[in-house]
């Protein structure tokens, strides 16, 4: 977590006291997140919550992260918005140079818009909390979890470092996948995010002797290896 961030999490616990009216905040996570315009996302899952602020505003004045904490908890509370914590958004969100940027993010960043965790058949938000349950001791950050916008076949699944985020193929999206398949693919990218890679001889490890062991407790471990090789050897 990075200065900037410790100091936003300062302020939406302040505004969760005061909102809440209550003497303690939650425990709250807070990062900047590389959103296609000047969005942000808060929600609480169990009893923990979860904000995520465009990377646009990294440099805004405190006083405008301030002013957006109060307006996001007053959205999860369904509270009224104060005045001036929207008037001070408003104008910041006017500023010339913060409206090229989120342009640029719009162009730039559009095309991969993710497509969201509920699926057609599997819900990857409720996998993720079974296994991070069963085989994390709840212990991983929730990421940002989405199907992938097309049916991709090579790649079943894929970890981004860098937005901590989780693409499932929406290939196995479907009643013909059994669901330790999916569940496998999914408990891999967790695995990710708990096993960092690691730089060998100059060339960076993802797949360590760590993670495999870790790989191989997962219960369905030996039917989804046969599940993969039989779809990859399909045409
Ligand atoms: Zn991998």
């Amino acid at each position: 977590m990075s200065p900037g961030e410790i100091l936003l999490r300062a302020h939406f616990a302040d505004a969760f006291r005061q909102i809440t009216k209550k003497p303690d905040s939650p425990e709250i996570h807070v990062s900047f997140y590389p959103f296609a315009g000047l969005n942000h996302t808060i929600r609480i899952r169990k009893q923990r919550v979860y904000v995520r602020v465009s990377d646009i505003m990294r440099d805004a004045p405190t006083s405008v992260h301030r002013a957006l904490a109060f307006i996001l908890v007053a959205k999860l509370f369904n509270k009224r918005v104060g005045v001036e914590h929207q008037n001070l958004y408003r104008q910041y969100a006017y500023l010339p140079q913060v409206q090229r940027a989120t342009d640029l993010a719009r162009q730039q960043r559009g095309r991969k818009q993710l497509t969201g965790a509920v699926g057609g058949y599997y819900n990857l938000d409720r996998m993720f909390a079974k296994l991070n349950r069963r085989y994390f001791d709840n212990e991983l950050p929730l990421p940002a979890l989405s199907w992938s916008a097309r049916r991709t076949k090579r790649i079943l699944g894929h970890h981004d470092y860098v937005h901590e985020a989780i693409v499932i193929s929406r290939s196995l999206d479907s009643s013909d996948v059994p669901e330790f398949l999916v569940e496998f693919v999914l408990y891999h990218e967790m695995l990710h995010m708990k096993h960092r890679p690691r730089v060998q001889n100059g060339r960076r490890v993802y797949h360590t002797a760590a993670f495999r062991a870790d790989e191989r407790r997962f219960e369905w471990y030996e039917q989804a290896m046969d599940e993969l090789d039989r779809l990859s050897s399909r045409k």
